[in-house]
């Protein structure tokens, strides 16, 4: 049995230890075939169950009404900055897009390569330690699409909430907090994660889209950077990432049978409260980063007095085995990333850790 440690990473991410065990046993043999999954040929039959099953259980979790294909790809969610606009933001057009930190900005910069860009809603004259009134957000007339990040990651804010686009096609990076909640999916057109944060390994992205908005794309536009080439070809045309698909495969069966979205739901609550709950009573040790109404439930973001008390915390945690507890590089701090597969006890070490920290060093 390997001694497993609290792992905090932003993602790569926790991965439930079931699923990582199935995947290590695939891995030297799959389905009696005298081979791993991955070594058969993703034409196979044995693969195609995998990708199909792996569909139809994203599907069921979500709720998701007819009308939409979910399609694995390469690239990282970040190709998807630029697939977005690629496909969808027609030559001399515009896009809205909501600008709610690096990431929203890594977006809007591919964006610009196509179009115009409107950014409708900001939180950046606040350093991003909020979010714009998304109820507020108004659609640009003609505006192709809008485009929201859900969660972000470096900052630690989360919306639940989201603009009320009427007829404009809504757009949403969901990377660091797909299937964390339970949402209506059917209000987006497209939605894309890369999956290496809650819903598996790196290597493997997730995009769900409309088809009545696939139907609008760009033709003209290389092959591989079509959705429609990937919606067509239920995400065969080329080798998809193989092992990467049947490791999300497992996260979805592993969802099911730990209850589903709702279950995910309020056990990100209740590990989000504890975590802040420490953090609001060990003021001023500690102090959050982000006002309240935008705290994300998977990016934990917080500062002590000083940055030398900072590193020592991060160094002393990682001994006791609370390991990835370092800000992202451009904002500094401490930040606890706790999706999914992130369980309850980790938490509650951490807030020991804290508090033993605290009362040592304040
Ligand atoms: N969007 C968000 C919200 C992210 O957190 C990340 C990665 N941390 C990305 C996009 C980029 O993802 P990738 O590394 O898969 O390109």
């Amino acid at each position: 049995m390997v001694k497993r440690v609290f792992n905090f990473n932003p993602g790569p991410a926790t991965l439930p230890l079931d699923v990582l065990e199935e995947a290590a046993k695939a891995t030297v043999e799959f389905n009696n075939l005298g081979m791993s999954i991955l070594e058969i040929s993703h034409r196979s039959k044995d693969f195609e169950k995998v990708l199909n099953d792996c569909v139809a259980d994203v599907k069921e979790l979500l709720g998701l009404p007819d009308g939409y294909s979910v399609l694995f790809v390469g690239g990282g969610a970040s190709t998807q900055f630029a697939m977005i606009p690629m496909n969808f933001l027609p030559a001399g057009g515009s896009a809205d897009y909501i600008n709610t930190g690096e990431w929203s900005k890594k977006a809007i910069k591919e964006a610009k390569l196509f179009g115009t860009v409107n950014v409708t809603a900001t939180s950046e004259d606040k350093n991003f330690s909020c979010l714009p009134d998304m109820q507020a957000v108004k659609v640009t007339p003609g505006a192709a699409y809008v485009h929201v990040t859900s969660n972000n990651t470096i900052f630690g804010t989360e919306t639940f909430v989201f603009p009320d686009t009427g007829d404009t096609p809504l757009v949403c990076d969901m990377s660091s907090d797909i299937m964390s909640w339970k949402f209506d999916a059917s209000k987006f057109a497209l939605i894309y994660a890369g999956a290496q944060k809650n819903i598996g390994p790196a290597g493997v992205t997730m995009v769900i889209v409309r088809q009545d908005f696939l139907a609008k794309a760009n033709e003209k536009i290389p092959t591989m950077l079509k959705y429609k080439t990937h919606a067509d070809n239920n995400s065969l045309y080329n080798t998809p990432p193989a092992g990467a698909i049947f490791i999300v495969g497992q996260v979805m069966k592993w969802m099911k049978r730990n209850g589903g979205l709702a279950v995910m739901e309020a056990k990100n609550k209740a590990k989000a409260d504890l975590l802040y709950a420490a953090i609001d009573d060990g003021a001023p040790f500690y102090r959050g980063t982000v006002e309240k109404p935008a705290r994300s439930r998977m990016n934990v973001t917080f500062r002590l007095p000083s940055e030398e008390l900072e590193s020592k915390f991060i160094t002393e945690a990682k001994e006791g085995g609370l390991v990835g507890l370092k800000g992202h590089r451009s904002v500094g701090g401490c930040r606890a990333s706790i999706y999914n597969a992130f369980p309850l006890e980790g938490v509650q070490a951490l807030v020991d850790f804290m508090k033993a920290f605290a009362q040592k060093n304040g």
